[in-house]
């Protein structure tokens, strides 16, 4: 079993009297830095100048600085901008004034593992990453809750990274819900591997390919929108809640014979030769590549995709139909 970590490990004394700078104030950046604002500690966000967030995140008590700033005056400076942006806001805004004695955080491990950040010897390097999107990190948090987290220390220059980095992950609430332990290289290549081939492009091909099977047979659209996307939140709640046997027990033995049978006819050999494929590419730097590249050339690829997958027929469907729910909040 891994090493999991809870609050009585942690010891946030070890953040007393230092400044802890957040770079970003996004999904992870508003949530973190609020979170460790209201467990005590001494918090600046660091912004470029004319963000829209300058002044959301003045709104919730906080002093905004521009990035430069915020890495200068800071003791710990947690990185929460864009994984593709971060190489170059480092160099041209932080580096300069990591001395001695600093640590930079993380929440994802993609810079540093791919070699576009490498920070002096003399600074610690560690990762505290919520293992969920940033809103639930803050409402969690506000609930007297957290969520899990996990940690990985790539560089001890102080010989306390490992502390320091506990001491982070309970002032953002993580250690309420327990902190694995972790490297950087696991991290990076098991959170591009899960959001890749399973939580977010398996998932959302195998909905819509179960919509346009539907469809194309002449079912209803919203029929098929209901099949094959509304239910999918149910099932994964009860897999979550305990396990594909609890979700199995739930639903009836027609289809839970039914599900045993056609699943592994859906997730054949070739998709698992397939995702090996793709872990390969994640771990010999393929896919590293070709979004660092995608970037440099401002994403062409990837807003000609994104704009076909807005217009698919389930996402006009879709948008008429949670209509029909008031209970859902809209989301632009
Ligand atoms: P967001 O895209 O939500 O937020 C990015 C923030 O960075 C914004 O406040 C943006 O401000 C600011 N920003 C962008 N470019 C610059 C720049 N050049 N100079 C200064 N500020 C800039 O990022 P996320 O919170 O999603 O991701 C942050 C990190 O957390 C990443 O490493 C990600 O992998 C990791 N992570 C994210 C999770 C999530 O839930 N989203 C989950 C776990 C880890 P503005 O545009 O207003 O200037
Ligand atoms: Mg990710
Ligand atoms: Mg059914």
């Amino acid at each position: 079993m891994m090493k999991m970590y809870y609050d009585s490990d942690a010891d946030l004394e070890l953040l007393q009297g230092k400044v802890i700078a957040v770079l970003g104030y996004g999904s992870q950046g508003h949530a973190q830095a609020q979170n460790l604002k209201d467990s005590g500690l001494e918090v600046i966000v660091g912004l470029r100048e004319g963000s829209q967030r300058w002044q959301q995140a003045e709104t919730a008590g906080l002093e905004v600085m521009t990035v430069a700033k915020a890495a200068e005056k800071a003791d710990i400076i947690q990185i929460l901008l864009p994984d593709e942006r971060q190489a170059e806001v480092y160099e041209n805004e932080i580096k300069s004034y990591l001395t001695e004695g600093k640590a930079i955080v993380f929440s994802h491990g993609f810079n540093i593992h791919f070699g576009q950040i490498v920070p002096p010897a003399n600074v610690d390097v560690f990762m505290v990453a919520p293992k969920s999107p940033g809103h639930l990190v803050r409402r969690t948090y506000q609930e007297g809750a957290g969520v899990p987290g996990l940690i990985a220390v790539h560089q001890d220059a102080s010989g306390h990274a490992h502390d320091l980095g506990l001491a982070y992950a309970k002032g953002i609430g993580c250690t309420r819900a327990g902190v694995l332990e972790t490297t950087f290289r696991e991290e990076t290549e098991t959170d591009l591997f899960g959001e890749q081939a399973v939580l977010c492009g398996g998932v959302t091909e195998l909905i819509k390919a179960g919509f346009d099977t539907l469809v194309e047979a002449g079912y209803e659209a919203e029929s098929a929108y209901f099949e094959c996307l509304h239910e999918m939140k149910l099932i994964v709640d009860l897999i979550y809640e305990g396990g594909l046997s609890w979700m199995r027990y739930s639903i009836s033995d027609t289809a839970q014979f039914g599900d045993m049978m056609v699943g592994k006819r859906i997730i054949t050999q070739e998709t698992r030769r397939e995702m090996k494929k793709v872990l390969t590419e994640i771990q010999d730097g393929t896919f590293a590549k070709q979004w660092l590249l995608e970037n440099r050339v401002n994403r062409p690829t990837f807003n000609a995709i994104a704009r076909k997958e807005e217009a698919h027929p389930i996402e006009i469907v879709g948008e008429q139909v949670r209509g029909m729910m008031p209970w859902l909040k809209k989301h632009e």
